[in-house]
């Protein structure tokens, strides 16, 4: 069996620049022979990512943000008129206020926590919901996660939070879609520079401790995380839903960093 997106299409969400990790996993999926919509978040970002679908031989881009519903039923209602029908979509959206992506967790503001629980997590499930009505044969949906959902992770704080709270939702989602053939999971990447990884206080010493520490001595890229968003995204994964599926370099299993380090 290959892992052929032949005839398939999908929505791509959260390109921002060719380091997003959503371009890894659009290069993926082109690769294998899908054909993609791109939405792009405002204006200055159309910039970047029209050129960029192009390359894969896009010319479907949509506007979104997801703190505008109207916008997310636009995109919908636009992806329903072009295609009919929609097999896969990536969810690949986080954002929090940087200047609470540092210090103490319990000093998060009410009004940071529920905007990024909003975009970072609650519109997964808008747009998972929206989407499976188009997915008439049933379909893949996947979105991105990060490992201080489960363990603390110095000054990701409210991120860490949202992302718990996103897993428990790729959860409850892939059981209410999973009768009607819509599979539902995650990827918990580790440490990528991207705009929204820089966002975090230290992110630069955290992605040097997890090559450091993790089985692998590396981290993943782009290409490594399209490859593993491929296969949940395909036939290949028919059998599996409700899955965090962690792409870091197997750094999630360590307790203790190597020994080297703790001699030091
Ligand atoms: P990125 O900055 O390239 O992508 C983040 C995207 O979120 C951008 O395209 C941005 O436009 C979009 N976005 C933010 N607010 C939005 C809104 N209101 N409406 C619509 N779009 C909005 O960074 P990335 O690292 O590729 O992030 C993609 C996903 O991967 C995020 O969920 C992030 O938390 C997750 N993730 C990142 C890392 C990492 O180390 N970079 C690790 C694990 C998981």
């Amino acid at each position: 069996m290959i892992a052929s997106m032949q005839g398939k299409r999908g929505l791509i969400m959260g390109v921002a620049n060719n380091h997003s990790i959503a371009w890894g996993i659009a290069k993926a999926l082109s690769t294998a022979g899908a054909e993609l919509a791109f939405t792009y978040q405002g204006d200055a970002l159309a910039k970047r990512v029209k050129p960029l679908a192009a390359e894969l031989g896009s010319d479907f881009l949509l506007p979104c943000d997801v703190e505008d519903l109207a916008s997310v039923d636009a995109v919908i209602a636009a992806i329903k008129e072009r295609w009919g029908k929609l097999d896969f979509v990536v969810h690949a959206i986080g954002f929090s206020d940087k200047n609470e992506l540092k210090g103490l967790y319990a000093d998060t503001s009410r009004e940071n926590f529920t905007r990024t629980m909003v975009i970072s997590c609650f519109s997964f499930t808008e747009i998972a919901r929206r989407a499976a009505d188009l997915m008439t044969e049933g379909g893949s949906i996947l979105t991105l996660t990060y490992g201080g959902s489960m363990r603390v992770i110095p000054n990701y704080n409210v991120m860490g939070v949202a992302k718990a709270a996103l897993e428990a939702s790729m959860r409850y989602l892939a059981a209410d879609f999973g009768p009607r053939g819509i599979r539902v999971n995650a990827i918990s990447a580790g440490p990528v520079r991207t705009l929204a990884g820089a966002g975090i206080s230290d992110a630069r010493a955290m992605l040097n401790w997890n090559v450091k520490n993790a089985p692998l001595r590396r981290t993943a890229t782009i290409d490594d995380i399209g490859g593993s968003a491929l296969y949940l995204l395909s036939d290949l994964s028919a059998s599996v839903t409700g899955e965090v599926h962690y792409v870091d370099g197997g750094y999630n299993i360590i307790a203790l960093p190597v020994l080297e380090e703790l001699r030091k």
